[in-house]
């Protein structure tokens, strides 16, 4: 109950932009509601009519859970689940996403937590909102998310207009220097969700270790990007063009750049109305944003969560993986990094495991091993959310990139877990591989491990660098030091 709690809340977090936090104050029974926070309790029945189906004139009233309408402020608000059905039997609840029958306990802690903390009303039925009442949405994993219009009323009642925070690191260092927030060189409000960065390539004429930085910007739904050059202690200098992409594109952004200088971007468009995936926008550019040649990936193959875009530069071509919404199964997709590459129809990767959450992906100068890292989202594993790595199956020039099992590595990151995107870049110099990820929710600090070589051995020690990250990492590598960027309180 506990982990699906957080990973409701993790869902309105990162769709919403949202900066919501919860602690675990113990199994503590029916408490009174507390001033200035919310309370999720769990009751049997609230109210049934005694035989079935109802008397005439009788109201069966068995909903699956209830949301307060009390002011979240001095009064305190709540939600409250019923946990049996009329007839004293536990209902059928599903903690974890995986398909099948069964109540899904997790979209009905959404839908509640949002009536709660937001007072936002049921959607109609027809599309895909978690806030379409949560009776009808008993057999379907997509009713977790949000609509973009839900998404968009927490956003402004409560999203923070967060700053973005780089932090940098020496070419082999593992200590990093105090984070650079980079308000002034981004003074656009943000959504919470994190910023994506990729580097560039050095070539002839152009600058040393530039990066792109791109995020969903607040007020105009629209993704955005910058470039700019991190200078001597991590400052961004300011940035050398500032292209914006089309209106309605809010949700998280990938970013990646090609060794000859093409830029491509990956964008969780609006999930609306009547629509059962969030669909995902690409954009390519081989002026640095100048002008955009933009697509979508094909219906049906939507997500909600940062996917992993990465340059493979023994093949030139940009990698996508996503997490498929209705399934939780990884796919892919490439394109040529090319002028006149399209996107290839994208493949299941791996139906092993299902995930949550993505890190980044590494393709290796000399065309394997590859890696992809994700928090994976499974029942039959101890451990949710455990931060795992991926071998990436793709042979000369195959026409696929299909995904090992973790076993196919040797091991997870030990014990390491997240509840947010996380990020992930390889310095062919010194052959290291490192890993940035905000921690659960009882560790919300940034954190960094890496490891030199390729082979299939546990990474390092976490090394903590700031105490208070918000949703979603992303970790790049320039010709000089390691850049991670964060939204941060
Ligand atoms: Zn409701």
């Amino acid at each position: 109950m506990r982990e699906t709690l957080l990973n409701a809340l993790a869902i309105l977090n990162e769709e919403s932009g949202a900066h919501v936090d919860l602690y675990y104050a113990g199994d503590a029974g029916d408490v009174p509601f507390i001033p200035n926070a919310l309370t999720v309790r769990f009751q049997d029945i609230r109210e049934c009519c005694p035989t079935q189906p109802c008397p005439d004139g009788v109201v069966n009233n068995n909903p699956l859970g209830q949301a307060s309408s009390w002011n979240c402020g001095s009064e305190g608000s709540g939600v409250a689940i019923f946990l049996k059905n009329c007839d004293g039997t536990v209902r059928d609840w599903r903690t974890s996403f995986s398909p099948g029958l069964g109540i899904m306990f997790e979209g009905v802690l959404v839908h509640e937590i949002v009536h709660a903390v937001w007072g936002i009303l049921h959607t109609d039925a027809g599309g895909s909102s978690v806030m379409i009442p949560a009776y009808v949405q008993d057999t379907h994993n997509a009713f977790r998310h949000l609509f973009t219009i839900d998404a968009n009323t927490i956003e402004l009642r409560s999203g923070l207009s967060s700053r973005v925070a780089s932090y940098t690191t020496s070419t082999t260092g593992v200590s990093w220097s105090a984070p650079q927030l980079v308000t002034s060189h981004y003074p656009e409000r943000f959504t919470t969700v994190g910023p994506a960065i990729a580097r560039r390539a050095t070539l002839p004429g152009q600058s040393s270790g530039e990066v792109l930085v791109a995020w969903p910007n607040m007020d105009v739904r629209a993704w955005r990007a910058r470039f700019g050059v991190p200078g001597s202690g991590g400052a961004f200098t300011p940035p050398a063009s500032y292209p914006s992409n089309a209106a309605g594109r809010r949700l998280p952004v990938a970013v990646s750049y090609s060794a000859y200088g093409e830029v491509a971007v990956a964008a969780v468009g609006p999930c609306g109305a009547g629509s059962v995936h969030c669909p995902i926008h690409t954009a390519w550019s081989s002026n640095l944003g100048g002008s955009w040649v933009q697509s979508s990936i094909e219906a049906g193959f939507g997500t909600i969560t940062r996917p992993v875009l990465e340059y493979d530069g023994y093949r030139d071509r940009f990698v996508l993986f996503f997490i498929r919404a209705s399934d939780g199964y990884l796919y892919s997709t490439w394109r040529a990094a090319a002028p006149g590459g399209w996107w290839q129809s994208p493949v299941l990767a791996s139906s092993h495991r299902r995930y949550r959450f993505l890190g980044g992906a590494v393709f290796h100068p000399s065309g394997a091993p590859n890696l992809l890292t994700a928090a994976q989202d499974d029942p039959d594993i101890a451990t949710m959310h455990r931060m795992v790595q991926l071998a990436v199956n793709v042979t000369g020039g195959g026409s696929t990139y299909t995904l090992g099992s973790p076993g196919n590595l040797g091991s997870a990151f030990q014990n390491y877990r997240t509840r947010r995107p996380f990020g992930m870049a390889y310095d062919a110099g010194t052959d290291r591989t490192r890993i940035v990820w905000r921690g659960n929710n009882a560790s919300r600090a940034l954190f960094s491990t890496d490891r030199v070589g390729t082979g299939t051995g546990f990474f390092g020690s976490p090394v903590e660098l700031m105490p208070n990250a918000v949703n979603s990492v992303d970790l790049t590598r320039t010709s000089s030091s390691w850049v991670a960027t964060l939204s941060a309180l």
